[in-house]
């Protein structure tokens, strides 16, 4: 069975070089939906409790709400963040506090403290589907991610063999160690 969630994340990027408007600087609402697939934890019935999917995906999508995505090899860039540094908001200011960790994987780097995210590949529907897997792929048994912008819409699906424990109080991945952070239950 499967644990689902969607959330919606605001964005700007363009695709550089794309032979098209697109290749103008322009924005979206994103909306990001992921499927948790496992057998339901008897304890709570539940595959996955999807508030908690939320937080899990949340922390780290964060970083792409209010932010600017753009590929790493764009003149753009250094041209915003120079803007960025003259403003005196380019290590962050006070009311930017929607901020995921500072991640840094292959796909992509976030710049949390200038609401920036730096891509390998150009972000594209399917673009934001291979970096939000490779981010989450470890935490939760993830069977498929849909990923909605403006008109364009993609998804992936996505062997989930392997086995997280989960509290069987509140459904939740236990730690390593067998112990859940969030009602202290001790497998
Ligand atoms: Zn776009
Ligand atoms: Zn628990």
């Amino acid at each position: 069975m499967r644990s689902i969630t969607t959330f919606d994340i605001q964005y700007a990027h363009r695709f550089y070089k794309f032979q098209g408007e697109a290749q103008y600087l322009h924005g979206h609402t994103g909306t990001l939906t992921i499927e948790v697939e496992d057998n339901v934890e008897m304890g709570v019935n539940m595959v996955y409790p999807c508030n908690e999917i939320q937080k899990v995906a949340w922390n780290y999508i964060k970083n792409f709400d209010h932010a600017l995505i753009l590929r790493e090899d764009d003149p753009l860039l250094p041209a915003i963040l120079d803007v960025y540094e003259k403003q005196g908001i380019k290590d962050g200011s006070k009311n930017n506090t929607l901020k995921g960790p500072a991640f840094d994987t292959e796909l992509a780097k976030a710049y949390p403290d200038c609401r920036l995210v730096v891509t390998k590949e150009t972000l594209t529907v399917e673009g934001m589907i291979k970096i939000v897997y490779d981010l989450l792929k470890d935490k939760l048994n993830i069977a498929k991610i849909t990923f909605t912008s403006g008109c364009n819409a993609a998804s992936a699906e996505f062997d989930t063999a392997k086995k997280i424990d989960r509290c069987p109080l509140c459904g939740v991945a236990l730690d390593e160690n067998g112990h859940c952070y969030k009602c202290g239950y001790q497998k």
